[in-house]
């Protein structure tokens, strides 16, 4: 799929967000997390939430915060061998603080590496079990090895009572119905995994300041899993007002893109994005729902089970830059950001603007060239096509049909079927189905 100017423009503007996202340590909660939505708060109005350390969020609890300043692991004569400050995915994220001098055999089982991938450092975490480790390729444990020790270990952090910190940003349109869009912004130093996400949604947020819609927008920028968790158990009130929602995670990535459908299965979202992946792109893929991966396993839990389903590029932990420090800005595109966030607009569109129309003169085809609309709109080669979408809307706009369905049934674009409704609702043939009754 080639991409307009327009959302490469937009697709730029996204790189160089995340691009200034990526240096930030992410963790579920503390100062890496206010600090990113400082910077995504410079283009969208993001309303900040911290919740208390020990709040009770459903089955679970707010953890301690993490914050960390340094850490490295250093030879007798004080040379850093492995540095936080060359990448912050060398510390087991939400490691405890710890500064000793231990022999090879005893920092050996706190090291995490690759072996099959020796040059890249994996990413780990250990949220809800207190530990402290180090991430390292396995070259560098080579040459740990190679040194032999004694080694200087430094973890210069702090977990103590503190907060979660969120943010949210609300768009209201001309209906209470939401649509949600949520990413997670819990990850250190990768890029697709999860600055691309954040870039998305802010530059999307931005952008519906300017748009007219019909349907209000809540816009996430949580910490995967337990944020969900406190956004859900805050807000259960008012879950019945999203009509859609999206989980976006990896999307600037080379591969895919990637659907995953909501547990309903055929929610507003899964029959939108089958639609748009139908007639934009030849690579994609739709994976029916699964307990496993990003926050849709929240929105989606039984007690809930809203229409929410999850979009990426390549689908997560099958990739080899998964969960790594080749997750970095060399694996993320403009023009792919670019693609993914017309993907996204577009199957958005679709539920925004999806709607139920009458034909007014059901008897018969209405006169079109009478009222000057019947092959006379465009170039010769698409007045065809364009004629063919409003016979289509006036031949199944009784009542039980959706523009979507139209769309489905004609085996075109929902932007070409919805064309031709506007056309025709400009001329007095067609009228919204639940507008009152008119004599004909
Ligand atoms: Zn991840």
């Amino acid at each position: 799929m080639s991409c307009a100017a327009a959302d490469l423009a937009l697709g730029e503007q996204m790189y160089d967000l995340a691009a200034r996202l990526f240096p930030i340590c992410r963790s579920i909660t503390g100062d890496g997390v206010r600090q990113t939505i400082d910077i995504l708060s410079e283009a969208v109005p993001f309303e900040r939430h911290e919740i208390a350390t020990g709040t009770a969020v459903l089955d679970w609890e707010i953890p301690k915060e993490w914050n960390i300043t340094d850490a490295y692991i250093a030879d007798s004569n004080g040379n850093r061998i492995i540095d936080f400050r060359q990448n912050n995915l060398h510390v087991l994220n939400y490691s405890t603080p710890i500064r000793t001098t231990l022999p090879l055999a005893e920092l050996r089982t706190h090291i995490f590496t690759l072996p099959e991938q020796p040059d890249l450092i994996p990413y780990r975490t250990s949220y809800y079990q207190e530990n402290w480790g180090f991430c390292m390729s396995q070259r560098q444990l080579l040459e740990l090895e190679r040194i032999g020790g004694p080694f200087e270990v430094v973890i210069d952090s702090s977990l103590e009572p503190g907060h979660l910190t969120f943010a949210e940003y609300v768009h209201r349109g001309e209906i209470e119905d939401e649509i949600l869009l949520s990413t997670h912004v819990c990850h250190p130093s990768m890029a697709n995994d999860n600055c691309s996400g954040l870039a998305l949604l802010t530059v999307f947020a931005r952008e519906l300041r300017r748009r007219k819609v019909r349907h209000s927008f809540r816009i996430l920028i949580i910490p995967g899993t337990i944020g969900a968790l406190t956004w859900l158990a805050t807000h259960e009130g008012q879950l019945d007002r999203i009509k859609a929602g999206l989980v976006v995670s990896g999307v600037g990535d080379p591969s895919g893109p990637t659907y995953k459908r909501s547990r309903r299965g055929n929610a507003a979202i899964d029959r939108a994005f089958e639609h748009v992946l139908r007639h934009s792109q030849a690579e994609s893929k739709i994976l029916d729902f699964f307990p496993y991966g990003y926050d849709e396993r929240q929105f989606c839990s039984p007690g809930f089970n809203l229409p929410v389903g999850l979009f990426q590029r390549g689908q997560f932990a099958t990739y080899p830059e998964y969960h790594t420090s080749a997750d970095n800005l060399d694996f993320i595109s403009a023009e792919r950001l670019a693609e993914s966030y017309a993907t996204i607009r577009n199957a958005i569109d679709i539920i925004d603007q999806d709607r139920v129309l009458l034909n007014l003169y059901p008897k018969g085809e209405p006169q079109l060239g009478r009222r000057g609309i019947y092959g006379k709109i465009g170039g010769a080669s698409d007045a065809w096509r364009r004629n063919l979408a409003m016979l289509w809307v006036l031949n199944l706009s009784d009542g039980r049909h959706s523009l979507l369905d139209i769309a489905q049934r004609a085996d075109m674009p929902f932007a070409e079927i919805s064309a031709a409704a506007d056309l025709l609702e400009g001329a007095d043939l067609v009228a919204p189905a639940n507008a009152p009754a008119r004599a004909v």
